[in-house]
């Protein structure tokens, strides 16, 4: 059986659970053990797939096509791991499982309680067999919550069932510093943890959030109040990039806690993979912008695997990538003056898309590295349509009732598989030899994430390849358009799927690293 790591949070949200848990898991392979992770929401919603993204950031696309929290993103980057809509799971998911057994008669006349009928339920997910050596599972929210209490309850009955010696709680929490007394101040971890403990949980590990490192006085202070050794106290320092987490935490030994806890053999760990990255921040490098011609740059976070796809490529390229955010609705080509390359990327609704279609445009004219993705290969489609072919009404059915279709919802493809829903998850896609799709990719077949409902109509091809678009990458039926690129250009690609979900700190991913590779030739 695996064992378990459960990292909860306490004090106040938003410190970094996901991150966290994913830099334990990162350092419990880099001693040559598997992890896989798993995600407990406790609020109600079945699934975060309707959630709104301005509340939550980007919605994350699993390879079996579950829309997730940014979350589940740390895990696949940090771990190199596929995870699926099972590592997600909400508190809503869990009572909906619940009732509907209620209702098909599966309890055979009981009464349903939350305790042992919800606990049961959410202790079956977290026990989900992997092939793994570790599970680290995140419960999301605030120590205290209502809704989480049931959750705290079944890990502590999970660790009860499977022995304490194959569990280890890891409590985060805040060590605010008030800055007139100049001191840092333990007593909200202190109650923080005293709550996990009315709930029947003493943490075995501390990560205390501060803006400066404890003292052992005050690990000291905080090992006696929370009943746990002083050397258990982390400190989890501000760091202005997260992939330096791991080596933060390796130097404070979280892999001796985790390892005396679970009576693992001492080893020294491989972290090259970190080191390099954070040779790479502090490195003098060539910088490469990148103009992102889109419209939810208010919203934190809703870019989220793509500003990371495109830092990793700049990884990957030795060269630091900075990103300007141009507003789709206001986008002229005086915006876009000084940029090396521009990526339009997914989106919903016809806000801004004539601007994203100019940016196309100014794109092919100027040859401009362009990358798009999902609407931004849509937007290159009626462009080049409008422009090339001529064609001046050319527009998506999204957008334009009274068009000349270029981009609209696939009927045979619609209603044989989705109900006019999103197209979700991992599709394979057939690569064109001696396409520059061919080149950036390395292979003729790959599998990408996709997100969308609308298809660029395959019977246009030969018209468009006439003019030097072609489609280099299409499903394996052939008929659904993937990749297209422009001949007589230096770099314009654009796909239907999100390469972005696949993109991996270590080496990053060929579309992104062949984009900004041909955005840095301009830099010379
Ligand atoms: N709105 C477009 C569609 O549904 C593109 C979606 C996207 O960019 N993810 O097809």
């Amino acid at each position: 059986m695996a064992k378990y790591i459960f990292i909860t949070g306490g004090v106040v949200s938003s410190l970094g659970k996901g991150v966290a848990a994913a830099s334990c898991g990162a350092l419990l392979q880099s001693r040559g053990y598997s992890v896989h992770a798993r995600k407990f929401d406790p609020y109600l919603n079945i699934d975060p797939g309707t959630m709104s993204p301005f509340q939550h950031g980007e919605v994350y696309v699993t390879n079996d096509g579950f829309e997730t929290d940014l979350d589940l993103g740390y895990y696949e980057r940090f771990l190199g791991i596929k995870l699926t809509r099972n590592d997600s799971i909400s508190g809503g998911r869990i009572y909906w499982d619940v009732l509907n057994a209620e209702r098909h008669g599966d309890y055979l006349g009981a009464t349903v309680q939350m305790i042992p009928h919800v606990s049961n339920k959410i202790k079956e997910y977290i026990s989900a067999p992997t092939d793994t050596d570790f599970v680290v599972c995140e419960i999301g929210g605030t120590v205290g919550d209502i809704e989480g209490k049931i959750f705290l309850e079944s890990i502590r009955q999970f660790a009860n069932d499977v022995g304490r010696k194959n569990v280890m709680f890891i409590h985060l929490t805040l060590a605010p510093y008030l800055e007139k007394s100049g001191e840092l101040k333990t007593k909200p971890t202190q109650m923080s943890v005293r709550t996990l403990l009315e709930n029947g949980i003493q943490a075995d590990m501390l990560i205390v959030r501060t803006p400066r490192m404890l003292s052992s006085e005050e690990r000291a202070k905080i090992g006696m109040f929370c009943n746990l050794p002083a050397k258990n106290v982390i400190s989890g320092l501000d760091v202005d990039n997260i992939y330096k987490i791991p080596l933060a935490y390796d130097a404070q030994h979280v892999f001796d806690i985790i390892a005396a806890h679970f009576d693992l053999p001492n080893a020294s760990g491989n972290t090259d993979k970190f080191h390099k990255i954070e040779r790479y921040l502090s490195a003098d490098l060539p910088e490469v912008t990148i103009g992102i011609v889109g419209k939810y740059f208010d919203v934190p976070d809703a870019y989220k695997s793509l500003n990371e796809a495109l830092f990793h490529a700049g990884v990957h390229n030795n060269v630091h990538v900075k990103l300007k955010k141009i507003n789709a609705e206001l986008f002229s080509p005086e915006e876009a003056k000084g940029v090396d390359g521009i990526l339009v990327p997914g989106g919903f609704g016809a806000r801004g898309v004539e601007g994203k279609i100019a940016a196309a445009k100014y794109a092919r004219e100027n040859n401009i590295p362009y990358m798009g993705i999902c609407l931004g290969m849509q937007v290159a489609v009626i462009e080049f349509a409008r422009n090339v072919l001529g064609i001046e009404d050319a527009d998506s059915t999204e957008f334009s009732k009274n068009c000349t279709p270029v981009i609209s919802i696939m009927a045979e493809h619609d209603s044989a598989n989705m109900g006019g829903t999103l197209r979700l998850g991992a599709y394979s896609c057939n690569i064109s030899p001696d396409t520059l799709a061919e080149k950036v990719y390395g292979q003729t077949q790959i599998s990408e994430r996709h997100r969308h409902r609308y298809e660029m109509d395959i019977s246009l091809e030969e018209k468009f390849a006439e003019k030097g678009l072609i489609i280099s990458g299409r499903s394996p039926d052939g008929k659904l358009p993937e990749i297209i690129e422009l001949k007589n250009h230096p770099f314009f690609m654009a796909a239907q799927f999100h390469p972005e979900f696949q993109s991996s700190p270590y080496t990053g991913h060929p579309f992104f690293n062949a984009f900004i590779s041909a955005a840095a030739k301009r830099v010379g």
